[in-house]
């Protein structure tokens, strides 16, 4: 089945807000099994609208459309449906007594434009909307399905979990399973996972993030055992070869990892920053929930002997030091087996900040990962 979603709304073209609907539908779709080929934009034209919906007709077999589907003369999703389909929207008697109801219980007069949203065309149904006054349409027309859902994405996502998944053919669930890695470039990632980037099933796919390099391991199958027996034999593969890397999975972040490498030493842990300006004592204490953190000092400006003398009163195993640097800094790491230290190069005070915040990061996880006198076996995992 292949599907395609559709957002409409003009607000969406002008950059006033971010398609967060789209985005939404779009991972429901993949926890379906349902395969979703293309996310478009369109505004609230009623030319354009339908030939989009036209031409989305033509390629997919399920269509999911959000926005437009309020009382307002710009609020043109219905009628771009129906002349795309080549029918003729009319008040639904039912739907209308239904409108009228929603306003008396509220003691207001049902305003005449909110009447065409109590329109349908032959082929449509429509989907209850407890959270708002549109109904959304369930269409079937030409062998395809289109869905019409109001904008707003509380009433959306309800009608979406309760009136459409239900109703929609389900394809093979699908599963990914992300590794993060620290210490290595993508590049040099897709270099030793050779031949593997070709692999269909399952799929893998490489992401730089703010957080080093992600691997993301997919796969899907009717069958879920046999699905997820060859993501744990690709993730086995991949660990061979890049295990030295791997910091954590899935949602893991690099603060809580290292959280538990402090935990399992009994050790606490300080900070001094100067280019970082406490937004590593922010990450830190964000993810401590044991008192591993014993707290950190800002120093805008100080150099590593400024920061470790502003930092000599908190009680600590592990103190990490973030000195000032013009263009280059070197993060300096004192641990109870013996210190270490990393430099690293910036070109802009925000770079600085993203590379120091790294940078530290990598040196504990580094730290913690050789005390445990493991080689490529990171204890962290
Ligand atoms: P209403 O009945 O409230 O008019 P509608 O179906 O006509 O709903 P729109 O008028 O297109 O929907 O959008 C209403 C509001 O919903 C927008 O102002 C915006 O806040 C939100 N919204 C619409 N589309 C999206 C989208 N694709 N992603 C996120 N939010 C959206
Ligand atoms: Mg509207």
């Amino acid at each position: 089945m292949r599907a395609e979603i559709l957002s409409v709304g003009t607000e969406l073209l002008l950059g006033q807000i971010v398609d967060t609907n789209a985005a939404y539908l779009a991972g429901r779709l993949s926890a379906l099994g349902i395969d979703c080929l293309w996310i478009s934009a369109v505004g609230d034209n009623l030319g354009r609208a339908q030939e989009t919906f036209a031409r989305a007709l033509e390629r997919s077999d399920l269509v999911v459309a959000t926005g437009g589907l309020g009382p307002t003369e710009d609020d043109l999703t219905r009628e771009a449906i129906a002349a795309a389909v080549g029918e003729a929207p009319a008040v639904d008697a039912g739907l209308e007594r239904e409108l009228e109801e929603w306003f008396a219980r509220r003691g207001m007069p049902m305003p005449e434009r909110n009447r065409k949203q109590a329109w349908l065309i032959p082929s449509a149904r429509a989907l209850p909307n407890p959270n708002g006054t549109a109904p959304g349409w369930w269409v079937e027309a030409r062998g395809r399905i289109v869905v019409a859902m109001p904008g707003v994405p509380r009433e959306m996502t309800r009608m979406w979990e309760v009136e459409v998944e239900p109703r929609l053919p389900r394809g093979a669930p699908i599963r990914s399973r992300t590794l993060k890695l620290l210490g290595i470039g993508e590049s040099a990632v897709e270099e030793a996972l050779g031949e593997l980037v070709h692999s269909t099933a399952p799929t893998l796919a490489t992401y730089a993030k703010a957080d080093g390099v992600h691997i993301r391991i997919t796969d899907k199958d009717l069958d879920a055992a046999r699905r997820d027996a060859r993501i744990e034999t690709m993730e086995r593969t991949v660990r061979e070869r890049l295990g030295v890397h791997v910091w954590g999975t899935d949602a893991e972040t690099l603060p809580e990892v290292i959280g538990r490498g402090l935990v399992a030493r009994g050790w606490r842990l300080a900070t001094a920053e100067a280019l970082t300006g406490g937004e590593l004592a922010r990450a830190l204490s964000e993810a401590d929930h044991d008192g591993w953190y014993a707290g950190g000092v800002v120093r805008p400006g100080a150099s590593a002997e400024e920061l470790a003398d502003a930092a000599a009163t908190i009680r600590a195993d592990v103190l990490v030091i973030v000195p000032h640097g013009e263009a280059e800094s070197t993060v300096h790491l004192r641990a109870p087996d013996r210190d270490r230290r990393s430099t690293f190069h910036f070109a802009s005070p925000a770079e600085a900040r993203r590379r120091g915040m790294l940078g530290s990061l990598d040196l504990l996880h580094r730290a913690l990962a050789d005390t445990a006198g493991g080689r490529g076996q990171s204890p962290l995992r």
